[in-house]
């Protein structure tokens, strides 16, 4: 049995955020970027109230091969492609679409091709890199890297992308415009194009292009450090909830949790709720990050534990337990919580543990 500790999933919100991307891309096709488990919500779940977008993104071949299992249809776009030859054949047998960014990847596929005997097409995205570093042709090896393609039988170029390292940045552009003006210099007439994450979606409407590739903002969090999800009209569809298993008092000078890194300056009542680092709260959460309980926010304190922390409730008229914490979600948005600890929604979110239900 569960202890109460739960991730309530809002299936309507992901329509609503899918719905949002649509307004700001009105013009784009949409990949709905569901790697990392749909960014901790549950691929499965997601995959089925995402069905609205033209097509699925994710990380790895595991993650690609899932997907298709749940989705025998929808485009599916594998971000980084297949690190060995072998992989290929799945890629091909799942339908799957594949970035290829090296030359490591244009050596397996002219490899595989030579020894290919099925006719489905393998179908490709180039990749450049235009400034992140991380993946992707410099824009001066995309020429050749097309010829290579060109020349293997039964490979088709469904498209160009590149992936921004500054479009959160909105007040400082230059690195996003270098990057643009250099994609612009390397990508033909007639190619498809694709660009735009969450906020370059939101922010940059120069990039939506054919395709974008909202991740973040589907699960209602804000790509953006200074600004939550809800005030770009986006609503979380992740609410992290957890009871009140005891509540007691504290005299004032006494120290509470691992470390005591927590003492009280008053007589002070101390709730302690079911959750902790094995759940995926983190533990570099400082004193004083906000947790929602009755109506209001309290201040986490002490460090927290694997299976529980503890929160100073002095300030609340009532606490049982029983009552429902939430950590993050309708009430208490996790970006504000993310910008507490020093981290990003992206991380909270896709943190969180098989031990937390998913309901
Ligand atoms: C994860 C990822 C995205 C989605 O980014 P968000 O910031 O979550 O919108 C888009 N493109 C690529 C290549 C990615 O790896």
């Amino acid at each position: 049995m569960n202890r109460g500790t739960q991730a309530q999933i809002d299936p309507t919100a992901w329509q609503h955020n899918v719905q949002c991307v649509r307004e700001w891309a009105p013009q784009a096709r949409v990949w709905a970027v569901v790697k990392a488990n749909a960014y901790g919500h549950g691929v499965e779940r997601a995959a089925q109230a995402l069905s609205s977008a033209d097509g699925y993104a994710v990380a790895t071949l595991g993650e690609a091969i899932e997907l298709r299992r749940l989705q025998p249809h929808h485009p599916i776009l594998l971000l980084e492609g297949v690190n060995r030859a072998e992989q290929l054949a799945d890629v091909v047998a799942c339908q799957l679409q594949t970035v290829v960014h090296c030359q490591t990847q244009l050596d397996q596929i002219r490899q595989s091709t030579a020894q290919r005997l099925d006719t489905q097409p393998l179908v490709v995205w180039l990749k450049v890199d235009t400034g992140m570093h991380r993946l992707g042709f410099a824009p001066s090896d995309l020429a050749s890297a097309r010829s290579l393609l060109a020349n293997c039988p039964g490979v088709q170029l469904e498209g160009v992308m590149t992936h921004l390292a500054c479009a959160d940045a909105l007040d400082q552009p230059e690195p996003t415009l270098q990057q643009l003006a250099l994609f612009d210099a390397c990508v033909r007439p007639g190619d498809r194009l694709s660009i735009a994450n969450s906020a370059a979606v939101i922010g940059w409407p120069q990039t939506h292009n054919d395709w974008v590739r909202p991740g973040i903002m589907l699960y209602g969090s804000s790509p953006f450090a200074e600004r939550n999800g809800v005030d770009l009209g986006l609503r979380p569809v992740m609410t992290l909830t957890a009871p009140v298993l005891a509540v007691r008092t504290v005299l004032a000078g006494e120290a509470i949790g691992y470390g005591h890194v927590w003492r009280a300056e008053r007589d002070s009542r101390i709730a302690t709720v079911a959750i902790g680092y094995g759940d995926g709260y983190p533990r570099q959460a400082p004193n004083g990050t906000p947790i929602w309980l009755n109506g209001q926010t309290v201040p986490l304190a002490g460090r927290v534990s694997m299976d529980m922390l503890m929160i100073d409730v002095t300030d609340l008229d009532r606490v049982s337990v029983g009552d429902m914490t939430e950590l993050w979600g309708k009430r208490l948005s996790v970006d504000e919580v993310a910008r507490a600890i020093g981290t990003i929604g992206y991380e909270l979110l896709t943190r969180v543990t098989a031990r937390v239900e998913r309901v």
